[in-house]
């Protein structure tokens, strides 16, 4: 049964897809922290249903009952990605859970740690408000604008079953000729054509999807592209490519953060006009921890840990399993109107992809990559892609395409790679070699667009992460 016509679960669905959105703005700070006190009480309840979760509560004697304010929530053990691998798929539902309206919803695994985990209309149905926040913020209307996104429509992939699992069939909440769905691992040029077609109002996508589309944009292509907001996420974006993309398109982009086992559609946190971070408290907890999981104080940076407050299928309760580093700040006031913690500098990067020095060092993606400043003092635009590698402690590579159109105009090629040289030697000091070398293409990964780092270098523990 199309689950939007079942009462049971049609009418939970509007009242949520009415008022949730709203619920930041409407509600007084005490009111949405009893509402989270109660959320968490709900969902450790129903985790203590799931073998995973309740094998580690006895470990620890923990009964549910122990967790009343969202502030228990320390005495909860830490679920890590391999304990998710481990017990999947029999223990990381309620025993006698239907199936059958549940979907697999898999992480793309670029880095050979695949997670998969299980979703259904409960997750779609309670994050619905957090999807359309944003929309809300941009004073876009979710029903009418036109919504290309370009993502990962493979099998089990998040955009594939979200397809699958609830657009398909909601299509009495919005015109369906308003959404569209594009493969980000098409040729270019087949997007820009599709977009110029279908003239979107939003366009949803990755960092390097938008950077290619920008380069065509750039070079006069895809004229009815229009859009009036660019949405981004699914890895970390730096100012350069910001720009880039920006100008090419003359609107902003947003960055959205969430994953594959957080809720593929209802974001952690979204980014207003304001540029600040706001993490949708009232949907997910998050706490920052250190190497030795022990919490952070506010302000310093540490891995996040999320709990996700809606949904059943497989309960989401201090995963530490996304492995991004952030820094968490209370309640900041922004001209935007909302109140909520916030992402302090936006989402950094994932601990794999760290640039590790060997004086102990280790920076986050996007505070290592120094494009924009060089970029930007030169008055050039004419990089079109680059990624930093590091093959060892002392060696990285930064790989820089360049766009033939512009390769004579303006400032030499020679005196651009020689500033990108020199502004990353001083980040790395004099131990690293920092090789700046032109590449033709960068390729994507498995599943995923080019990243921003890719290091071959493990952090071992003892690296202290730069803070700047
Ligand atoms: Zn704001």
């Amino acid at each position: 049964m199309n689950p939007f016509l079942n009462p049971v679960t049609g009418i939970p669905f509007l009242k949520n897809f009415l008022f949730d959105a709203q619920r930041l703005r409407k509600f007084s700070p005490e009111k949405i922290n009893k509402y989270r006190d109660k959320a968490l009480q709900r969902i450790v309840r129903y985790a203590d249903t799931v073998p995973l979760y309740h094998i580690k509560y006895q470990d620890v004697n923990l009964h549910p009952n122990d967790i009343k304010r969202i502030k228990d929530v320390t005495k909860l053990p830490f679920i890590s990605k391999k304990d998710i691998v481990e017990h999947f798929p029999n223990e990381i539902l309620p025993k006698g859970y239907k199936k059958k309206n549940a979907r697999i919803v898999s992480t793309a695994g670029s880095t050979g740690k695949q997670v998969s985990i299980f979703t259904d209309f409960s997750i779609f149905s309670g994050g619905i408000g957090a999807s359309l926040r944003i929309y809300t913020q941009l004073n876009l209307n979710w029903r009418i604008s036109r919504l290309a996104n370009i993502g990962n429509f493979n099998p089990n992939m998040a955009d594939s079953t979200a397809e699958n699992l609830f657009y398909s069939k909601a299509s009495f909440i919005y015109r369906k000729d308003t959404r569209l769905s594009l493969n980000a691992f098409l040729p270019v040029k087949d997007i820009i054509s599709e977009l110029d077609r279908f003239k979107p109002d939003v366009i949803y996508s990755y960092p390097a999807t938008f950077f290619h589309l920008a380069f065509y944009k750039r070079k006069g292509y895809g004229k009815n592209i229009n859009p009036k907001a660019l949405l981004v996420s699914g890895s970390v974006l730096e100012p350069y490519t910001r720009s880039y993309i920006e100008e090419a398109f003359g609107c902003k982009l947003h960055n959205g953060y969430g994953s594959v086992e957080s809720s593929s559609e209802a974001p952690i946190a979204f980014e207003c006009q304001e540029g600040t971070w706001h993490i949708n408290y009232d949907f997910f907890h998050v706490e920052a921890i250190n190497e030795d999981h022990e919490i952070l104080e506010n302000g310093k940076r540490g891995h996040i840990v999320v709990t996700r407050l809606f949904g059943k299928a497989t309960p989401i309760v201090r995963y530490t399993g996304m492995d991004d580093w952030v820094v968490l700040s209370d309640d900041e006031e922004c001209s935007c109107g909302l109140h909520t913690p916030i992402f302090k500098n936006g989402v950094e990067g994932r601990k794999s992809d760290s640039v590790v020095l060997p004086d102990g060092r280790l920076f986050p993606a996007a505070s290592f990559a120094s494009l924009y400043s060089i970029l930007n003092d030169l008055k050039t635009r004419k990089v079109k892609q680059f990624q930093i590698v590091q093959k060892r402690i002392d060696e990285i590579d930064i790989l820089v395409v360049i766009d033939e159109d512009l390769r004579n105009v303006g400032p030499s090629v020679d005196l651009i790679f020689k500033k990108i040289q020199e502004i990353h030697q001083k980040k790395a000091g004099p131990n690293v070699q920092i090789n700046v070398k032109e590449v033709t293409t960068i390729p994507s990964q498995k599943g995923k667009p080019a990243p921003l780092v890719i290091s071959h270098v493990r952090p071992d523990k003892g690296y202290t992460v730069i803070e700047e």
